[in-house]
């Protein structure tokens, strides 16, 4: 290959890569509009879009109503069925793991609670099985499988070892070359779960393109995913954000199971609301959870919790009024270090964000500072418990825009790049 061929291979790829972003952000979309937005010229647009529709990448869904002179034109937009990206999370008391569509849709989901085999490799004996059976359901569609992503709670370094998950008691295990020797698919990720939790929140939905948000993933423990100035920060060695381990109770905490007491998960994640439940019940006060658990707290769940308190349940009311002050006085003091735009809560705890945010935001409002507590929202994750399975499908997807040419047939009239489907050469960018 000529120097001058690689220079319009990487061209076209950078021009393919832009479109495919346009019709994301602003679909549906005219070849004219995109051409506006994008800034290529129109017959640039033109063939492109011809080399997506023969690869089933685009759709064309009719006439738009803004209309050139003397013509209608014609709205594109994203081929939901494009592709199928395997997504998945391995939760302290959880693991889920879902198929999407290229509309970014969850089309296939399973989901188990796993104390019953909470061993290192039955874990992930049972999450390669379950990522096997959806990636079997996919395969039947003929389209490609464009990418598998895990997220875990806990320290990831670059090369996908889990290094510490403080809530499971797991150090160093090289869960991404597992994956790999498995599955033969381009991008395999394994990423700390609120680090995709937040990189989702940014890609799609309502804070979409937000300059700084942070992602406070509140489950059985908490995690927190930084996005400032539109970059994950990450920290010299790739484990910043570890807000749950914030000391928060300096004196007389709980223990944590990072082994530090009185860190913000011990008084503000569902392990610490469902210990308050627990222990109030043992004390003798009477609930409504002690019917819908049929006397084992085993079976306490956020859900149950929400349930209870929705029919007036005292202590149900009381234990998530207590876990919202906590989290408000945290989240006050991420509004004060960072001055974000957006705090965003997800997890299973944002199952509760009706009677926990009244609480938050009037904690919060009291404990941050004035000024940058005007310029923060705070909010819900509109994913709640799927925040971070659909932050690993976002970080695919991205992927698959970014480096389009590998999925592009070439056709006779408009050759694309690549007619080979190859893995990436180089790392796909964030
Ligand atoms: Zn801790």
């Amino acid at each position: 290959m000529t120097l001058a061929s690689v220079n319009h291979a990487t061209m076209h790829e950078m021009n393919t890569a832009l479109v495919l972003n346009t019709l994301r952000l602003h679909a549906p979309i005219s070849r004219a509009e995109i051409a506006a937005r994008s800034g290529l010229n129109k017959t640039t647009v033109s063939s492109i879009i011809r080399t997506l529709l023969d690869n089933h990448f685009v759709l064309e869904t009719g006439a738009s109503l803004s209309t050139e002179v003397g013509r209608p034109s014609v709205s594109l937009v994203l081929d939901s069925q494009a592709g199928t990206i395997l997504s998945g999370e391995l939760g302290v008391g959880s693991i889920s793991v879902v198929a999407t569509n290229f509309a970014l849709e969850i089309i296939t989901r399973r989901y188990e609670r796993v104390q019953h085999l909470h061993t290192l490799d039955a874990c992930l004996r049972r999450i390669i099985e379950l990522f096997k059976e959806i990636q079997a359901e996919a395969q039947v569609t003929g389209r490609p499988i464009f990418g598998l992503s895990l997220g875990v709670p806990g320290l990831v370094s670059a090369d996908g070892t889990l290094v510490f998950a403080p809530n499971l008691g797991w150090r160093d295990v090289s869960i991404k070359p597992m994956l790999e020797q498995t599955f033969d698919l381009p991008y395999i990720f394994v990423e700390n779960e609120a680090n995709l939790a937040a990189q989702g929140e940014t890609y799609l939905g309502p804070y979409c393109n937000s300059t700084s948000l942070i992602c406070v993933v509140a489950d059985m423990g908490i995690g927190g995913g930084l996005m400032l100035k539109h970059q994950l920060e990450m920290g010299i060695g790739g484990f910043a954000g570890e807000i749950g381990h914030m000391t928060i109770v300096p004196v007389g905490g709980e223990r944590c199971n990072c082994g530090n007491t009185g860190c913000w998960e011990t008084v503000a994640a569902e392990s610490a609301v469902f210990r308050r439940v627990e222990r109030a019940i043992e004390g003798g006060q009477a609930s409504l959870l002690q019917d819908m658990t049929g006397g084992d707290m085993a079976h306490l769940s956020i859900p149950l919790i929400v349930q209870a308190a929705e029919q007036g349940d005292r202590l149900a009311c009381a234990c998530l009024e207590e876990t919202g002050r906590w989290l408000g006085i945290g989240i006050a003091n991420l509004v004060n270090i960072f001055n974000p735009e957006y705090v965003i809560l997800a997890g299973s705890l944002a199952l509760a964000h009706a009677f926990l945010m009244p609480v938050i935001l009037d904690v919060a409002r009291q404990h941050a500072m004035s000024r940058p507590w005007s310029q923060t929202t705070i909010a819900i994750s509109e994913h709640s418990a799927d925040a971070t399975v659909m932050g690993g499908a976002a970080r695919i997807h991205n992927a698959v825009i970014q480096n389009p040419s590998q999925w592009l047939v070439a056709t006779p009239t408009h050759p694309a790049v690549s007619a080979k489907r190859a893995k990436p050469r180089t790392p796909a960018p964030d």
